[in-house]
């Protein structure tokens, strides 16, 4: 637990201001972060959402507070069930492959497990009853094509979330929308429960009090948190494309059946672009986690490019962003490398480093309680890297330090989730190699030196002559 007092802030989309974290129950944060939709594999600016969601998740809990995450799979919606169709396979068949991938993913970009994952398919009965309720109070209604609507003109809250022009809302409210998703420009009566139309439905279909059909998107999000946190809960969050509709309309659902305040505070994570537009499916202009693993990028390359900027901030993907995220995150391997291989040339502990490193962590709490700023969380890791480096370097660094620094870098670690620990296991073979050439540069026999350099290099293995040692780093 961090030692100084800094309180985690952020801004509340609701508000517009920076707001405390504390649990309404005064013992845990509840947070509902929307998840994906399963009609296809999650693409990376999905996961540059979910990662900031791994982030606030980690950051509640490294300011002491105790987190419950649900994240809902969404594997009913128009795109599911287009997919199932045209495929020619189940509902169930065709999602569970992509649920299957996703858990995948999450576990390739170090995504600590939600306590929940909820699926729409599994709560149907609990969505009929609450647009049941909306139903008994007068909010909802069957349209004439004997689907269920929302009438936006009976809650008069609607548009408090995405700060909606009342006028405009007055222009919309007598239009009603069949589809899961629409813009601003469209504000209308929007589906509860989709009547069932043989030709778009094919097999998949509920039976319900309102005849076949099947839920909308918003309400199975309103009813999932409300039946797993309750009707009112400390944070949700989400990418900004869902501020409008799904978020507003989950408010509007939830509220008018509980007459409480749902969620205390709105998060949204801005979108990830690529040459300056939003990555989408539906743009084409996606990259998928498994695409950038098969050019030999990894997990921790991609998750370290996608903490680096500020969560509110539009973010430009590009190869040569990625490529520099490669290798900011050697520098950081390379200096745990160092320090674990380190060989003590000086006993006790340097006073001045405890309060560096004090200082360094304080820097590092502060800025993520500023409303999750990575960047700066990150420039104090930088720099703390750097002055230690330079104690090393004139062998001012004592063992007791070094356990020191690795302590502080596994707790920044419980942040960023990138580092790694392990040491290297080195061969035997490639061992007996490094020491071969070690005896041979004592001898000053350079040329043999360097021989042993090249067959260490074949056996995939590079030599780095450090002041007090070899290092010896898989290629
Ligand atoms: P979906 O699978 O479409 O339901 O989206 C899952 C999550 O990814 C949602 O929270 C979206 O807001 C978010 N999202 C979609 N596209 C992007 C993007 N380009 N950048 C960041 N987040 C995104
Ligand atoms: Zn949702």
């Amino acid at each position: 637990m961090p030692q100084f007092e800094t309180s985690l802030q952020l801004v509340n989309t609701e508000t517009r201001k920076k707001e405390e974290v504390r649990p309404l129950d005064g013992k845990v944060v509840r947070l509902y972060t929307c998840g994906p939709t399963v009609y296809d594999f999650a693409h990376i600016g999905n996961f540059r959402t979910f990662i900031f969601e791994d982030l606030l998740r980690r950051t509640i809990r490294f300011f002491g507070m105790k987190v419950i995450q649900v994240m809902n799979l969404t594997d009913i919606d128009d795109k599911t069930i287009r997919g199932a169709l045209k495929n020619n396979l189940s509902l169930n068949e065709f999602t569970s492959q992509y649920k299957k991938a996703f858990f995948e993913d999450l576990k390739t970009l170090n995504i600590e497990p939600a306590d929940h994952y909820p699926e729409a398919t599994q709560y149907i009965p609990d969505m009929i009853e609450m647009i049941e309720t909306l139903m008994k109070k007068g909010i909802a209604y069957t349209g004439a094509d004997g689907s269920i609507y929302y009438a936006i003109s009976k809650f008069p809250c609607y548009g408090k979330l995405s700060h909606l022009k009342l006028e405009n809302l007055q222009a919309g409210a007598s239009d009603r929308v069949a589809v899961d998703e629409y813009t601003k420009d469209h504000i209308a009566d929007f589906v509860l429960w989709k009547a069932y139309e043989r030709e778009r439905d094919g097999k998949i279909f509920w039976e319900s009090p309102f005849g076949k059909g099947r839920p909308g998107w918003h309400i199975e999000c309103s009813v999932m948190a409300q039946k797993i946190l309750g009707d009112e809960i400390d944070i949700h969050a989400g990418g900004v494309d869902l501020i409008f509709p799904h978020h507003e309309n989950e408010i509007a659902q939830t509220e008018a059946c509980t007459g409480k305040h749902f969620a205390r505070l709105w998060v949204h994570a801005e979108h990830l672009l690529v040459d300056h537009k939003k990555m989408s499916k539906s743009a084409g202009n996606f990259y998928t986690l498994r695409d950038l693993l098969k050019i030999g990028f990894t997990g921790r390359a991609i998750r370290f490019l996608l903490l680096q900027t500020h969560y509110r901030v539009q973010m430009n993907f590009t190869m040569q962003a990625l490529e520099g995220a490669k290798h900011s995150l050697q520098r950081i391997d390379d200096f745990i490398a160092r320090l674990e291989s380190y060989k003590p040339t000086k006993t006790g502990l340097t006073g001045s480093l405890k309060e560096y490193l004090d200082i360094a962590l304080h820097s590092f709490t502060q800025a993520l309680g500023d409303d999750l700023n990575t960047s700066e969380a990150l420039a104090a890791l930088f720099e703390m890297i750097r002055h230690v480096n330079s104690l090393h370097d004139r062998e001012e660094l004592t063992k007791d330090d070094v356990s020191e620094v690795l302590q502080l870098l596994a707790r920044f670690d419980s942040i960023l989730g990138l580092m790694n620990f392990e040491k290297e296991e080195v061969p035997a073979e490639v061992q007996a190699l490094a020491d071969l050439r070690k005896q041979a540069r004592l001898e000053k026999n350079w040329k043999r030196s360097d021989e042993l350099r090249a067959e260490i290099a074949l056996k995939g293995y590079s030599v780095e002559d450090l002041p007090d040692g070899v290092r010896l780093k898989k290629i």
